[in-house]
């Protein structure tokens, strides 16, 4: 599999260290709020990447953090605690916060079928993995203690900006508005390991550690972490792009700088999803969510498809017009798919075997998904019999997660079986209108009519089922 490489800024054969076997970590969420459908994309595409590697073979070992603690509004050393802020905002505590968006986005990930790694580890839950690596870093030089803070020195590294050319006058500390150097540090690309000076003074989740009491600093948690379960090495790390510098700039570090050797040999970076305004961001206008889309009468696998069709090193822009062409394309592809003879259980091997190398193929060029996805168009229209071609679509589905064979099936079966009063079907159409015109309180207004007259609305991949209550 090729797979393209921050590191060496150039696709690279995937060749993990040990033979068979791949270790990976993926940076988790900081669960001050629910996650927008950004941060959702990157681990839509990093799910695609853990299915295809097992797909492929391979036994893969995914670590994730939770991150619930440290991580401040700047990405760097300066700005508000982001948990801290959000526990404020909703009149909570933080671990309070922390419990409710950590479920909130595992549940996201649920709807748009996005596996759960194996071991997923709040940061809170690993103080003492965090002191004895930042004891180790005072010992080996590679850190000091200024203004009661432990920071990293970069200075000690042969190389510290891996990803990029960044120069540190590039670095505007001091520069943005409210954002105030930290004159303890002696290198401006020095970055805090734990703090003790908190300048938060109601900072709530405090430690004991040998420099006082305080807490970690963020990028710490993810060398930890990920060193705790998978040991000192590691294959393949994920992230979104945001976080190539300085999260995982400094990840790389510490890490190295603890072990001394190198840690981790491919960088997985999937770029940003964007709205047609910019970057996007949950404290800008409207915050998209899935539970929005859903809200809106998308069905949140439709999310899944749209981010699917273009590939995770591009940019991609969101609007719901292109999330409907999205719908539109999805529900002709599950309608062909329920139209094959699905009592035809015959399988043509050689068939099967071409048209599934043009789906490795795809996915082993970078985790090519879109044109994964048109591997499965190839499928519908090859000369071959509807049982090879349904065994091919569940078998790419493994990877795709899209639903294609369940949502079909349910199309074949999901026909209204009964006679629909005429008022009824007038305030279904009526509605459908509304839906169509972005009028969504208007749409839920005559959901309530039709609901209150003893009918259920049912939204399925076929467009909208309705039936009686009982
Ligand atoms: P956070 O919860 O801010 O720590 O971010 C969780 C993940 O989402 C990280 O891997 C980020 O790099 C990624 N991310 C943040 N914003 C976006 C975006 N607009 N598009 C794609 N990924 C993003
Ligand atoms: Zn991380």
């Amino acid at each position: 599999m090729q797979l393209y490489n921050s590191l060496t800024r150039k696709k690279d054969e995937f060749i993990p260290r040990e033979a068979g076997k791949v270790s990976m970590y993926t940076c988790g969420p900081t669960v001050y709020h629910y996650a927008h459908i950004g941060n959702l994309r990157s681990y839509i595409m990093e799910d695609v990447l853990e299915k295809y590697m097992v797909y492929s073979g391979l036994d893969v070992t995914r670590v994730m953090n939770i991150t619930d603690v440290g991580h401040l509004t700047s990405d760097g050393d300066t700005g508000d605690d982001k948990m801290l802020k959000g526990a404020k905002r909703e009149n909570k505590t933080v671990l309070e916060i922390a419990k409710f968006y950590t479920d909130a986005f595992f549940e996201d990930c649920r709807k748009l079928n996005i596996k759960k790694p194996e071991i997923v580890e709040p940061a809170t839950g690993c103080i003492d993995d965090f002191i004895k690596v930042i004891e180790g870093l005072l010992e080996k030089g590679f850190a000091y203690i200024a203004g009661g803070n432990v920071y990293f020195d970069t200075s000690k590294l042969q190389q510290y900006y891996v990803f990029n050319d960044f120069k540190e006058e590039d670095l505007a500390v001091g520069v943005r508005e409210g954002v105030e150097e930290d004159t303890n540090k002696r290198n401006k690309a020095d970055f805090v390991l734990w703090f003790t000076k908190s300048k938060f003074d109601d900072q709530e989740l405090k430690w004991n550690s040998p420099w006082g009491i305080g807490y970690p600093g963020w990028h710490i948690e993810c060398s930890c972490i990920s060193m705790k379960h998978l040991g000192e090495y590691l294959d393949i790390h994920c992230g979104g792009i945001d976080n190539a510098f300085p999260h995982h700039t400094n990840e790389i570090a510490q890490s190295e700088a603890y072990i001394g050797h190198k840690w981790c040999n491919y960088w997985f970076h999937v770029l940003h999803l964007n709205t047609s305004g910019g970057k996007m961001s949950k404290s800008k206008g409207e915050f998209l969510t899935v539970s929005l889309l859903e809200s809106k009468g998308y069905d949140p696998i439709v999310y899944r498809f749209f981010c699917l069709l273009s590939h995770y090193r591009k940019s991609l822009v969101f609007s719901y017009e292109n999330l409907d062409n999205a719908v539109v394309s999805y529900d002709k592809l599950v309608a062909r798919i329920a139209a094959l003879d699905f009592n035809d259980k015959n399988i043509d091997n050689a068939a099967f075997a071409e048209l599934k190398s043009k789906f490795t193929e795809a996915l082993d060029n970078d985790i090519n998904t879109s044109l994964a996805i048109t591997a499965v168009y190839d499928v519908l229209k090859a000369k071959t019999n509807d049982g090879t071609k349904l065994a091919l679509i569940a078998d790419f589905d493994k990877v795709l997660s899209l639903d294609l064979i369940s949502h079909a099936q349910k199309a074949k079966s999901g026909k209204n079986e009964f006679e629909i009063p005429a008022e009824i079907a007038a305030l279904l159409e009526e509605r459908a209108q509304a839906r169509k015109n972005k009028d969504f309180a208007k749409a839920d207004e005559l959901r309530d009519k039709i609901t209150q007259a003893g009918y259920i609305i049912e939204e399925t991949r076929q467009g909208t089922i309705i039936k009686p209550a009982n």
